[in-house]
């Protein structure tokens, strides 16, 4: 699976157990639901699917709750519809019904000033402010185009007092907490506090869950360093980005976005129209593969599918070009910048930077983490090591929020086994249950001996496998069965020492473990041959013949 992360947002195509086993299957990450287009009860069902294909796959894919917020929109039209040509002079209500438009908040009118620009209708027909009257606003349509009932409305770079949520909001919001969701969209943040209130009406309903601040406003955009530094993820919403930015400054907003909140740590996600042409096609267009790649070389934490997966004809085969795509992409290029500040613990985060440049030296396959908390895989993930960062932690919500994460495996250790101060527990769960080999290195970070009450503090390297002894190197690794007979009855020889042997009876053996030293003159002799051995060996216990072991070749290490 690819490190970057793959949203799909459920909707009638994609809410179907076949289809979502196979999401789940091409490198699903965390399902959204947009409240725009649900009912009470909805989430509750969906959260429900999700936790019994979890349980079945032993995947963790979290949920995340699209709250809307307040917008702002046209009143309606005599006719449903209103034609206006360019040039056309029309009349903004100021409160009552008089007037060719009206407000859904009024009191937006009164603060328009002359020469502002109003968008409507996703951007399609712009109008200016000529003036103000203590009755009306006058506008002059810069477009012709036909404006629908409640059709949006768009005031680039104005902050708009609108409030954070709606009654609707709280009542999504109230139905997340209880259904367990893991994370909380915010749409149209334009200021910190924006991102403060939310978590505050979740932390008041006895929530936990992130929240992930969309950027779609030219305010949000503006304050994305005072927004990231709040929020757990933020969201490249380029929908309606597209809307307040001129369409040929949204790439470059997206890069911006991406190393603001990078800066310190916070991961993005870029959504919208990422492999749109699939919404009713078998494969992407060029230039849809090309932006997801460059969403990736941008170095976004996730990507996000609306409505490819949500109305499409093939939601399932969307997930599988993103994943392509970027398993592609990340074989190819690695070189991310690190946070340069990392808002939290700063002993935690100089292990998660330890923890990359150890793996990186040593050739491991993963790092592994021990967290409580998920703080520490963050940090990890923040840092780009380029393997699988596998975190073991206690809490199934906890495991469904790590999904998110770039470059991020849970791994579930509950019930009994949950102590996750147990090092050989957790590293035999780790064996069991991912694709890591026995002899394969990662590094691994825990907090010693303070760790059950929070605080990563050690950097170690572990060989996947049971620990069984460790001698002194010399020659490749080398794995196979045990004898301690010349007859070849296994794999590797293991002897006391090299007297009554000749090297030749040794030609043939995969390699060679010595309990004793052999001496200078014996290893210089027997390292020419190439065999590989280790020699002063001390073991756990003894090894009975026909025992599969691995030998690392350059920690000699024994594991079994
Ligand atoms: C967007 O505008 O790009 C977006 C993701 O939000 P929504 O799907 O709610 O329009």
């Amino acid at each position: 699976m690819a490190g970057t992360k793959i949203v799909a947002t459920i909707g009638p195509s994609s809410f179907k157990t076949d289809v979502l086993e196979k999401m789940y299957r091409y490198g699903l990450s965390c399902i959204r639901i947009n409240t725009a287009h649900i009912e009470a009860g909805y989430i509750a069902k969906v959260k429900e699917t999700l936790e019994s294909l979890n349980r079945k796959t032993g995947m963790h894919v979290g949920v995340m709750v699209d709250l809307k917020g307040p917008e702002l929109r046209t009143g309606t039209f005599p006719g449903g519809h209103m034609l206006v040509k360019a040039g056309q002079k029309l009349r903004l209500s100021l409160g009552g019904s008089e007037g060719d438009i009206t407000l859904s908040h009024p009191e937006i009118a009164k603060g328009l000033e002359p020469k502002e620009t109003l968008l409507l209708s996703d951007g399609r027909v712009r109008m200016r402010v000529l003036s103000k009257d203590s009755s009306a606003i006058w506008l002059e349509s810069l477009d012709a185009g036909d404006l629908r009932d409640r059709s949006r409305v768009n005031i680039p770079g104005k902050f708009l007092p609108l409030g954070t949520l709606t009654e609707r909001d709280l009542q999504f919001l109230q139905e997340g907490v209880a259904a367990g969701v893991e994370f909380f969209a915010q749409s149209f943040v334009q200021r910190k506090e924006d991102v403060m209130t939310l978590q505050k009406e979740v932390s008041e309903r006895g929530g936990d869950q992130l929240i992930v601040s969309k950027i779609e406003t030219k305010s949000g955009y503006v304050n994305i360093k005072e927004i990231s530094r709040v929020s757990d993820f933020v969201m490249v919403a380029r929908g309606d980005l597209g809307v307040e930015l001129p369409l040929k400054e949204v790439a470059m907003a997206q890069k911006h976005i991406i190393e603001e909140s990078h800066k310190h740590g916070v991961p993005a996600i870029v959504a919208t129209q990422m492999l749109e042409s699939m919404v009713k096609s078998s494969s992407p267009t060029r230039a849809e593969v090309s932006d997801v790649t460059n969403a990736i070389l941008d170095n976004t934490d996730a990507v996000m599918l609306s409505e490819e997966s949500a109305v499409g004809d093939y939601p399932d085969l969307a997930v599988r070009y993103l994943n392509e795509i970027a398993e592609f992409v990340e074989s190819r290029s690695s070189n991310y910048a690190e946070p340069r500040e990392f808002l939290g613990n700063h002993v935690a985060y100089s292990i998660a930077r330890a923890s990359k440049i150890v793996a990186s030296e040593i050739e491991a396959s993963a790092i592994v983490t021990f967290s409580k908390t998920g703080n520490t895989p963050k940090m990890i993930s923040a840092v780009r090591p380029g393997i699988p960062i596998i975190s073991a932690v206690p809490l199934r919500g906890l495991a469904n929020k790590l999904s998110l994460y770039s470059g991020v495996v849970p791994l579930l250790i509950e019930n009994s086994s949950n102590d996750l101060s147990d090092f050989e527990n957790i590293m035999s769960a780790v064996e069991k249950k991912t694709g890591l080999k026995k002899g394969e290195r990662v590094v691994v970070t825990s907090g010693a001996p303070y760790f059950l009450f929070g605080g990563t503090n050690d950097v170690r390297v572990a060989t996947i496998g049971k620990f069984m002894g460790r001698g002194y190197p010399s020659g490749k690794n080398f794995k196979g069965t045990v004898t301690s007979k010349l007859d070849r009855s296994g794999d590797i020889y293991v002897t006391k020492n090299l007297r009554g042997a000749r090297i030749s009876d040794l030609a043939d053996f995969t390699g060679i473990i010595f309990l004793e030293g052999i001496g200078h003159a014996s290893e210089e002799e027997l390292s020419e041959t190439g065999i590989p051995f280790i020699h002063n060996t001390k073991l756990l216990k003894g090894l009975d013949d026909g025992t599969n072991v691995y030998v690392d070749g350059s920690t000699g290490v024994i594991t079994s």
